[in-house]
């Protein structure tokens, strides 16, 4: 500490404070890095009931959505990277300069790019980072500006902002109306939502089903019939939720596409599992169809022993309670 440091923590012991806890700041950053490495190791979070070490640092520890990212970007990094690791467990490396390397540091570039996180400024080491790797100087983030609104960030390759550009230009000619992105993004959603997203078939087939049945009594048998046609001709597309991968067994039958729709419309395309605390798991994507009880004790495909689990979850579902549950 110079002079004038010096004279500072004296005249403002506030000021003091302050750089003491910056400082135990620092080392408790550090010390949860090496422990959310063992954590990520040992996959401890999933015994916990946490899907990914992503939800287990955001929800379990309660850490906001950017320092979770932060930490578990530099934890992994600094585990394949042993520089890192070393340079951050001595000290010499604070975690926020190390989370601005760890999109391009390698063990190639390693002990350059450590001593330039070190010296630099956050702006320099950013103009750095874009040089090495120019998709990784614009990390994709989302946040909200507004209750209702969220700014988008991210960079793009040159051919798909054309090709952006040419739907907004084909929109602003079909709709006579000057479109800008945002609109252009909309409606390319949309049209992706109403073809490929499950839970969205799941309701229009479903409607037109109990539309069907209320109009059926005039011709039942033929309405059954258009119904089951329809129920074929959409299982195969529509539904992503998979059957578990589990080995099939001769009483097995599959899930009627049906019961799939409903399965879908009631769970929303999303993970069932709720954890102790009462959060339910965020994962839509890597969905399974469970059995609550089993098909081998008496369980069947009706729409309350069906549950959407994730991947992850209906692992463990199988590993801590294996009896009680078959697929
Ligand atoms: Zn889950
Ligand atoms: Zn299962």
């Amino acid at each position: 500490m110079d002079k004038s440091n010096k004279d500072l923590s004296t005249n403002y012991p506030l000021h003091n404070k302050a750089l003491e806890l910056a400082k135990d700041f620092k080392r408790i950053e550090i010390e949860l890095v090496g422990i959310i490495q063992k954590i990520d190791a040992f996959k401890i979070y999933r015994k916990l009931g946490f899907a990914s070490l992503y939800e287990y640092v955001n929800q379990g520890l309660g850490l906001s959505e950017s320092v979770s990212y932060s930490l578990i970007n530099v934890s992994r990094k600094s585990m394949a990277v042993p520089e890192l690791k070393s340079a951050i467990q001595q000290g010499s490396l604070s975690i926020s300069q190390a989370k601005r390397i760890t999109s391009v540091i390698t063990s190639v570039n390693a002990s350059a790019l450590i001593a330039k996180a070190k010296v630099m400024t956050q702006k320099e080491i950013e103009k750095e980072v874009a040089r090495i790797n120019p998709k990784a100087a614009v990390p994709e983030r989302a946040r909200y500006i507004s209750e209702t609104r969220v700014e988008l960030r991210l960079s793009l390759k040159e051919d798909i902002m054309k090709n952006l550009r040419r739907i907004q230009d084909l929109e602003c000619q079909r709709t006579k109306t000057t479109c800008d992105l945002e609109k252009t993004l909309e409606v390319i959603i949309d049209d992706y939502i109403q073809k490929h997203d499950p839970v969205k078939k799941s309701e229009k087939i479903l409607h037109k089903l109990s539309l069907r049945t209320v109009n059926s009594n005039a011709n039942e048998n033929r309405q059954i019939q258009i119904r089951n046609t329809e129920i074929v001709e959409n299982s195969s597309k529509i539904n992503n939720i998979h059957e578990a991968s589990h080995p099939k067994t001769n009483q097995r039958v599959a899930i009627s596409s049906e019961i799939k729709h409903q399965v879908n419309q009631r769970d929303q395309g999303q993970c069932c599992y709720t954890n102790s605390q009462g959060a339910r798991c965020l994962n839509r994507r890597w969905l399974d169809v469970h059995h609550r009880k089993p098909i081998s004790k008496g369980g069947d495909n009706s729409l309350e022993n069906l549950i959407t689990l994730c991947k992850v979850h209906h692992r463990l579902q199988h590993e801590f309670a294996p009896e009680s549950v078959s697929g």
